[in-house]
């Protein structure tokens, strides 16, 4: 079962992926995956196409949502698998935490144009797929688009990350507000790529124990921006924590994505996958 061809992490237009939740149901099934999710920012209402596509296509489905959240002082992202996508208080959830999205992408434009990049907020709009839903991913696609910089990597390490001109703190989601939003609506919470956070070893450990005590149960340990050293430490942290591992590639898209859809390394088989749980669950209902 840990050899399942799963990929529980992508994104569509719905957030700031570049493809169609149909379209990626079409290149998830021609890579050969088998379990795929849709877990677009914020956002579920891309999961009715990927669901219908899916579908059509033979290729196994579950519900997902990547939820933004503050834990200290820091975004970390908390992955929602196999909820009732009809859940009023999950709506009601990631509705607010989408609220603050077009304000700051004002407030983003403001500190790009004091260093002399005009026009930002619009040159974003027009990378935009869901009006709700404006993500640093798309100024930098048009900063691309001008020349400013030759991808969207280099863009966030000038002007979009902690410091540069393009970054405005956020505050979003409690840790436990999304857990509690996606187990109350019968998922499962998983902690995303957590090699991508800069915390000291306290508040990692503080991240992972206070996910679990929220009802938090898994973890990803194979993603789009794991590198071997993480996966063996996330590895180890999962089987520490006694949380199921996840895999995802976290796949955007074709021109930017270093993993492409279900192109991921297997889980060891010392590991629980998270996705037995979820067909134990889908079986169930
Ligand atoms: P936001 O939710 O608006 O803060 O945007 C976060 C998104 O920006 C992430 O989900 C990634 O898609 C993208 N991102 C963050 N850091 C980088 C990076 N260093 N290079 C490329 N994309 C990034
Ligand atoms: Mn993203
Ligand atoms: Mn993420
Ligand atoms: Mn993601």
């Amino acid at each position: 079962m840990h050899l399942l061809n799963a990929d529980l992490h992508s994104h569509s237009r719905f957030s700031d992926g570049t493809l169609s939740p149909a379209a990626l149901a079409r290149r998830a099934h021609a890579n050969g995956v088998e379990l795929w999710a849709l877990t677009d920012h914020d956002e579920i209402d891309g999961l009715a196409e990927a669901a219908a596509a899916a579908s059509d296509l033979g290729l196994g489905f579950v519900t997902g949502v990547e939820i933004s959240v503050t834990f200290a002082g820091e975004t970390v992202h908390i992955v929602g698998l196999g909820f009732d996508a009809g859940d009023t208080q999950l709506r009601a959830g990631l509705l607010r935490t989408r609220g603050g999205r077009q304000a700051r992408a004002q407030a983003m434009a403001d500190g790009l144009a004091q260093v002399g990049l005009k026009g930002a907020y619009e040159g974003a709009q027009r990378y935009v797929g869901n009006p709700d839903l404006v993500s640093r991913t798309h100024f930098a696609r048009w900063l691309v688009e001008t020349g400013v910089c030759p991808d969207t990597h280099a863009v966030f390490r000038r002007y979009l990350t902690e410091g540069k001109p393009g970054f405005v703190p956020h505050r979003w989601a409690g840790l436990g507000e999304a857990v509690r939003w996606i187990t109350g609506a019968g998922g499962v919470a998983v902690i995303a790529h957590p090699g991508r956070y800069k915390f000291s070893v306290n508040e990692e450990y503080a991240l992972f124990s206070e996910f679990k005590a929220h009802g938090g149960r898994g973890v990803e340990v194979l993603t789009g921006s794991h590198g071997q050293a993480d996966t063996g430490k996330y590895t180890a942290m999962a089987q520490e924590f006694g949380l199921l591992a996840s895999r995802g590639s976290d796949f955007h898209s074709p021109e930017e994505s270093r993993i492409d859809l279900g192109r991921l390394p297997d889980l060891a088989g010392t590991l629980d996958p998270v996705w037995t749980l979820l067909l134990e669950r889908a079986q169930a209902a």
